[in-house]
């Protein structure tokens, strides 16, 4: 039988440099390279690479390059290579594609056609070193009015909120689909940052509930690892209803996945799959949503806010504004372009709308009905850098959530095989030799060095406006300018059209 499928990458290795130390070999779990000691030659199985670099990376004297393979069908307008290889896999497996990470696909990425304004000359700029500069951000329910007691004291007996030292979170990610080391460095980072990391629907380990004051706990379809003491340890509790890159499905994690350690964090057998239902068996409205959100309050006498994370789909302001009636007090929204451990590849690549879209609509209609206060609003589905940040906070957002850009701080290299389980960095993986390659001692200190940087950035852009605080800056739209947007999208995203 032929093989169809053609490899991804070539590995081009310089001879002249190389020195037959087996670095490579050692290196790669998905087993390229080898040593022919018949020939003292290092061979390179192509069709199992996935492009990770982490041979380029350790090679010791530079011996290697990793190209895309250069090999291609006939041209054809219609069948790209990849619609052809796809179709070989599907004819030999039978089964349903499967991805990790956001979409690869050109889908549209309307923060870079949205630019931001600068003072100029009438407006002064403000000096973020020399002049004070508020990035700090609370989330939950803000009072509609006023209030006085009998004897006219300011009534402060605000609903439970989440303070953030900087509008930035680190998103959902479940231990099991990503490393021991990888949810510690997010835990410590968070912790020291003075933010918030999530727990995903994967539960938490015992190890870390120390962290439980910077920490969000997913409780999720599956309802995996869900107990008391859970929801008791943590900041905040986030009901899962949908994921940006798999709308509508549930979550799959699989069996090799599931170690002694996973297992007892999600109180499921070992080597089981992990499968959560698409949507939760006791939830068919708002009403259902509203029973779960009280029952998880009451279950922590109401010390918590309690966020509703749903995916960017159609009719999200819709949505939105039922779940700002459902006694949430935080709704996050993720976006068309967000990763993942594992999703279908269709629907990562097929289902829900860019995030830019889906915040804007979701704002204006929150506050057309006078609803906006109800609630704060997190977005996440890639955001890339600080300037993405201050864009969405300007669209309407009171905080975003990162997670390929936390990943990739922790040092991804989106090779986008996560749901394989054999990840080279240490960080979407339980292999015990495979996970210790990540140090969290370094990692966390790179997440609160990416953040800080951020910060930074965040500053200079507001004190380049002309504004201070974070809070000037939500749904300040006046700050945002379109670039080769047509009206349509102008006006979905509620902003004028540079020149203008
Ligand atoms: S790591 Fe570099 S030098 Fe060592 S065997 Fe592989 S290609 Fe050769
Ligand atoms: S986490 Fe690991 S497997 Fe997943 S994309 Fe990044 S480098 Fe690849």
């Amino acid at each position: 039988m032929p093989n169809y499928i053609l490899p991804d990458f070539e590995v081009e290795r310089r001879d002249d440099r190389c020195i037959r130390c087996r670095v490579c070999e050692r290196q790669c779990a998905n087993e390229v390279h080898s040593y022919d000691e018949e020939n003292d030659v290092m061979l390179a199985d192509e069709l199992k690479c996935v492009g990770c670099h982490r041979c380029v990376a350790l090679c010791p004297t530079r011996a290697l390059k990793i190209v895309k393979y250069s090999g291609t069908f006939r041209e054809n307008a219609n069948w790209s290579n990849q619609s052809i290889l796809e179709i070989y896999k599907q004819a030999e497996s039978g089964g349903v594609l499967l991805s990790s990470m956001g979409t690869p696909n050109p889908c549209p990425v309307y923060f870079d056609k949205i630019l931001i304004n600068a003072s100029q000359v009438t407006n002064p700029s403000i000096d973020p070193l020399r002049e004070p500069m508020e990035t700090r951000v609370f989330l939950g329910k803000r009072p509609q009015n006023i209030e006085r007691d009998e004897t006219g004291k300011l009534n402060n007996n605000l609903p439970p909120q989440l303070e953030l030292s900087v509008p930035i979170m680190f998103s959902a990610m479940s231990y099991g689909s990503i490393s021991y080391n990888a949810h510690e460095s997010l835990a410590r980072a968070a912790t020291e940052l003075g933010i918030y990391y999530n727990t995903g629907e994967g539960g938490l380990h015992e190890d870390f509930y120390k962290y439980g004051p910077n920490t969000i706990v997913q409780v999720a379809s599956g309802r995996f690892g869900v107990h008391k003491g859970y929801l008791d340890v943590a900041a905040a509790i986030e009901i899962k209803m949908g994921q940006g890159a798999k709308p509508g499905i549930g979550g799959h994690l699989p069996g090799e996945k599931i170690t002694e350690d996973v297992s007892r964090a999600r109180m499921i057998p070992v080597g089981t799959d992990a499968i959560s239902p698409a949507p939760h068996h006791d939830i068919y409205s708002i009403e259902d949503l509203r029973q779960l959100v009280y029952s998880l309050k009451e279950a922590t006498e109401y010390k918590k806010p309690v966020i509703v994370k749903v995916a960017a789909v159609h009719n999200i302001a819709a949505i939105a504004s039922g779940i700002a009636r459902s006694g949430a007090d935080i709704i996050a929204i993720d976006g068309f372009r967000g990763g993942t451990g594992a999703a279908p590849t269709r629907i990562r690549d097929n289902v829900g709308i860019p995030i830019e879209l889906a915040l804007a609509s979701v704002d204006k209609r929150l506050r057309d009905e006078g609803i906006r206060g109800n609630v704060s609003l997190v977005v996440a589905g890639s955001i890339r850098n600080s300037a993405d940040v201050v864009k969405a906070i300007a669209l309407g957002a009171d905080a975003c959530y990162i997670g390929t850009a936390a990943l990739i701080a922790l040092g991804c290299h989106l090779c986008r095989t996560c749901h394989l389980g054999k990840c080279n960095w240490g960080i979407a993986t339980q292999r015990p030799d495979l996970v210790k390659r990540l140090n969290p001692e370094i990692g966390y200190k790179r997440l609160v060095n990416l953040v800080t940087a951020w910060q930074h950035e965040i500053k200079e852009l507001l004190g380049g406006m002309g504004i201070n605080s974070i809070e000037a800056l939500r749904g300040n739209r006046l700050m945002l300018r379109g670039v080769g947007l047509n009206e349509k999208e102008l006006e979905i995203l509620g902003i004028k059209h540079a020149g203008e």
